[in-house]
């Protein structure tokens, strides 16, 4: 099927009607989209002003940059700034702000930062430069199986001049946090299709044992309306399941290469998240094996702290207890040209989203 079939006006105007009809059958609910690329696409889209009264679209903590830690940023912008080091990090965490600066500000201080676009890149800048290379490896599932496989490629090669600053993170431990909050209250999930696309369909089984269904869902128009309409159906039915809607990207026990890769690169540690605080087994670690690239091992970097910068809601607004436009900063102090906040400076953070497309009517 071409894309255009994924964006058929009269398919969608008939699942809009379906949600309309199913929705009179429950009362308000919640349901949240995990993942900013679904952020940008419902905001992008106006999926948002398409639904009923009663179903409320709540965007979670699914940007990876907007969840890497203040503190992570501090040292690694400190360690850029020694001049010891090449920082390579990946463009969309160039301007989120840490307590003291950004790499962007370090950069303008005269710090070695290169905006590369995968970790291959920073191993092949390694290769032709005698300078250390740190890599900031952040990310969900969906990246990581990239960084580990340069991790193995620079180990087998004995490269000694790259490193890695590991803040990766993992999407399930974090969905189960949301849920074990009482303050926080989601009917259901929109799961996300690339993060699944590794980890498969099966990986959310503590959302059905906590009574909350999920659907699986991709990033066309009428993937995302098809993914509300299965939840609803789901409530509507009071049946907990985990659907999987992408199926043509996503399996039931996802992709078995990238998962060896990763088992064989990291082991599971507690993690803090930005703005929401420590989440057990969330984050990843290199194994003792790979400790000669842990770059946290290398320059003994401890980076630890929860904050975030005065007057910023991300967290409640990454937990979905608030929409962006309730952020006292939102929008005056605070827009993607001068972000306070992690969640406006990313491409895909919920309040760059609502800023650049506007939240419910
Ligand atoms: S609008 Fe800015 S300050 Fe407010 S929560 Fe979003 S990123 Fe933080």
């Amino acid at each position: 099927m071409d894309s255009a079939a994924f964006n058929d006006p009269s398919a969608a105007r008939a699942l809009i009607d379906k949600i309309a009809g199913l929705a009179a059958r429950l009362p308000e609910v919640r349901l949240m989209e995990v993942c900013g690329t679904h952020t940008m696409e419902i905001g992008r889209l106006g999926i948002r002003q398409l639904l009923p009264g009663n179903v409320r679209l709540i965007s979670g903590p699914g940007c990876p940059v907007c969840v890497t830690p203040a503190a992570y940023i501090d040292a690694a912008v400190e360690l850029a700034l020694s001049r010891e080091v090449r920082m390579a990090t990946f463009g969309d965490l160039f301007r989120v702000p840490g307590n003291r600066r950004s790499f962007a500000q370090a950069k303008a201080a005269g710090a070695d930062i290169e905006v590369v676009t995968s970790p291959r890149a920073a191993l092949d800048g390694a290769r032709k430069s005698p300078r250390q290379v740190v890599f900031t490896a952040v990310g969900f599932e969906t990246t990581t199986p990239a960084t580990a496989a340069v991790v193995k490629a620079a180990a087998k090669e004995g490269l000694r001049n790259l490193s890695f600053f590991v803040a990766h993170r993992l999407v399930p431990p974090a969905i189960d946090a949301l849920m074990a909050d009482p303050s926080i209250r989601i009917g259901g999930f929109l799961l996300p299709g690339h993060v699944s696309a590794i980890i498969g369909a099966d990986a959310y089984g503590t959302l059905v044992g906590r009574g909350v269904p999920g659907v699986v869902t991709g990033f066309e128009a009428l993937d995302i309306l098809a993914g509300i309409c299965s939840l609803l159906d789901l409530l509507v039915a009071k049946e907990v399941a985990v659907k999987n809607n992408y199926p043509r990207v996503v399996s039931a026990r996802g992709n078995p290469a990238a998962l060896r890769l990763m088992e064989e690169v990291y082991e599971p540690e507690d993690a803090v998240w930005r703005g929401i605080g420590m989440i057990p087994r969330s984050g990843l670690r290199l194994r003792k094996e790979f400790a000669a690239y842990d770059a946290s091992v290398r320059f003994g970097l401890k980076p630890d702290g929860v904050e975030v910068p005065r007057g910023c809601s991300c967290g409640s607004v990454l937990k979905g207890v608030i929409p962006p436009e309730e952020c006292l900063l939102f929008g005056e102090a605070c827009t993607p040209e001068n972000p306070v906040g992690p969640c406006m400076v990313s491409s895909e953070g919920s309040c760059a989203a609502a800023f650049r497309y506007g939240g419910r009517p």
